[in-house]
């Protein structure tokens, strides 16, 4: 496996509400976008990654199918008491994906609630592993922490050696159609390939918070 990440302001926001984790040890990958205001936003996702990662971490033996959306309700219960707990927080929330991948990188598992995505890459072919949480092009269905409940999507994929797995927020995926993050996916190094997504998302108005973890299954670093 090799691992790459970004996170980016962009050339518009003031704050970055973008949040990211790579665990190798656990081979747990987290990312996630705060809603609610910049303070807020930035507390949300970062309350949410952690929360997330710690949960995964006590649950480990679990099986990642159960472990994963198991750990984003504890994420959204932890955001909604740290909205609690200041007036300025109130109305908070975040998205989130949450990847783990096996140790023999033959199989991932993905569980998400709202508009940040996993895509794969296969022999120069993108598919989309999410279905965003959004009435139509519009507002989310569900985030963590301004839900009543919350029904996170899990899915598990089978890999072949030399994919690339994808999570990214919609600071990407507003400013890029599929066949451009196609593109720069297969393109480089994985290092090169987020620069290149990043670049791309920029030069198309760089609008909102851009956040990638890219993910080479089977490769190892020379
Ligand atoms: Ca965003």
């Amino acid at each position: 496996m090799k691992v790459a990440t970004r996170t980016e302001v962009g050339l518009v926001r003031e704050h970055n509400e973008d949040d990211l984790l790579v665990d190798e040890e656990q081979r747990l990958f987290v990312i996630a976008d705060g809603l609610g205001g910049h303070v807020a936003g930035e507390v949300a996702s970062r309350t949410a990654v952690h929360a997330a990662h710690l949960a995964f971490i006590e649950s480990a033996a679990a099986d990642p199918e159960r472990a994963l959306p198991e750990a984003l309700h504890l994420a959204h219960e932890a955001v909604i008491e740290d909205a609690a707990a200041d007036p300025g927080r109130r109305g908070m929330g975040t998205t989130a994906v949450v990847a783990k991948l096996s140790p023999d990188d033959r199989q991932l598992w993905i569980s998400h609630v709202g508009d940040s995505r996993a895509y794969l890459l296969r022999s120069g072919q993108l598919h989309r592993l999410t279905a965003d949480h959004r009435v139509g092009g519009g507002s989310l269905t569900q985030a963590l922490g301004t839900s009543g409940e919350i029904e996170p999507d899990t899915a598990r994929v089978d890999l072949e050696t030399a994919d690339r797995v994808l999570l990214c927020t919609d600071g990407l995926t507003d400013m890029l159609g599929d066949d451009e993050i196609a593109t720069h996916l297969a393109s480089g190094e994985p290092e090169q390939s987020c620069d290149r997504l990043v670049d791309a998302a920029m030069a198309h108005g760089g609008i909102d918070n851009v956040t990638l973890v890219l993910i080479e299954v089977g490769t190892t670093d020379a």
